[in-house]
């Protein structure tokens, strides 16, 4: 009988164990594959993230940090070799302020389709009118999915003005004529 059964043996269900073997428990991890860490453990690219790819004020952005401060000291337990590199961005011409959008301030064009009445479809595909950030996304889709639209709509017409308090309007990606 075990106190606590772990199943996957990749980084995750080890360092629970490990954590765990520090209490008097009993545990087990039980793994499917032949040997541990044969899943995402193994593919993974080998970056130890710092948290600047992530929002600090959210659980992923919080945690990324607080394992970055835990893992050297963490790979000096284990006895594993960490060097830590600093991380440079460099941006030579304007496009690459996309590259530094992206780490920053990540946004997109959103795109979906909303009900049409008397037109000569029944969806009319819309889309913001400027990249948005990516946090919006999720409100953005639920404020557009409320919308109704009549029949005729021009294409690049302004459904939205300013969703969201922001200069970004939702607008229409189709002309749609009205059903004679
Ligand atoms: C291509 C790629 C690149 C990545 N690069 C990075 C990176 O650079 N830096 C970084 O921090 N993260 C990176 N990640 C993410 C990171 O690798 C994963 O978040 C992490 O490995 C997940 O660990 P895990 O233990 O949750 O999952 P896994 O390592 O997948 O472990 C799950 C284990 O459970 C086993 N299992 C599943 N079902 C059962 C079952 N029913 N019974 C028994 N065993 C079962 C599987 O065989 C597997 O061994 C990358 C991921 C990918 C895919």
């Amino acid at each position: 009988m075990y106190d606590i059964v772990i199943i996957g043996a990749g980084v995750v269900g080890t360092a629970v164990a490990r954590e765990l073997s520090k209490y008097q428990l009993r545990i087990t991890v039980l793994e499917k594959n032949n040997e541990i860490a044969c899943g995402a453990t193994k593919a993974n690219s080998g970056i130890v993230y710092n948290g600047h790819t992530a929002r600090p004020d959210k659980l992923k952005g919080r945690l990324t940090l607080q394992g970055r401060q835990m893992f050297e000291a963490l790979c000096r337990e284990l006895d594993v070799a960490f060097k830590p590199i600093d991380m440079l961005i460099v941006g030579f011409d304007d496009e690459d302020g996309y590259a530094h959008d992206e780490i920053l301030c990540p946004s997109r064009i959103v795109t979906t389709t909303v009900p049409i009445e008397g037109g000569v479809c029944k969806r009319l595909p819309v889309r913001s009118s400027e990249p948005l950030p990516k946090e919006w996304i999720g409100e953005w889709m639920r404020l557009v999915k409320e919308l109704r639209v009549k029949a005729p709509v021009r294409v690049g017409e302004i459904l939205i003005v300013g969703i969201l308090g922001t200069g970004t309007d939702v607008i229409s990606s189709k002309g749609v004529a009205q059903d004679q």
